[in-house]
């Protein structure tokens, strides 16, 4: 995504862009499966890894990123696709692989919702596939 519109979205959560949150909001956009905070820090070498953290927890509370539990302990975050307001629909399936440890995005893929009982409102879900890759499985 292009700087300016990367500034636009930014402005439309209501976060102001500074430079460190342009920086981290581009890698977000720009990666084609979630990034962790690790290795954020590696594609970031000039920004202090708190403040790379503070971003993300900012764009997390403003849901302009998902964030994706993998199970291998870290949290992973991905720029949210929906430039208006970020909902299930906008949500796909992730896939861990064992072998290679790689999170994969199914963007076509619907995620499946489930009925909640009454009272509960639904924020956010985790959909979340383990297995080996077909690059891994071919080998
Ligand atoms: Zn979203
Ligand atoms: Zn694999
Ligand atoms: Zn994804």
């Amino acid at each position: 995504m292009e700087n300016h519109n990367i500034e636009k979205r930014l402005l439309a959560k209501n976060i102001r862009p500074t430079a460190v949150r342009l920086l981290v909001a581009n890698k977000l956009s720009g990666a084609s499966s979630p990034l962790s905070l690790s290795e954020l820090e590696e594609l970031l070498p000039t920004v202090p890894k708190s403040s790379i953290f503070r971003a993300l927890s900012l764009f997390n509370e403003q849901h302009l990123v998902h964030c994706i539990e993998d199970g291998s302990g870290w949290t992973r975050y991905e720029f949210c696709d929906n430039e208006h307001h970020c909902s299930v629909d906008d949500m796909h399936p992730h896939f861990y692989c064992l072998r290679c440890r790689r999170t994969y995005c199914f963007k076509e893929t619907k995620v499946p919702v489930i009925a909640l009982p009454e009272g509960f409102e639904l924020h956010s879900l985790n959909y979340m596939v383990k297995g080996i890759c077909s690059e891994c499985s071919s080998r």
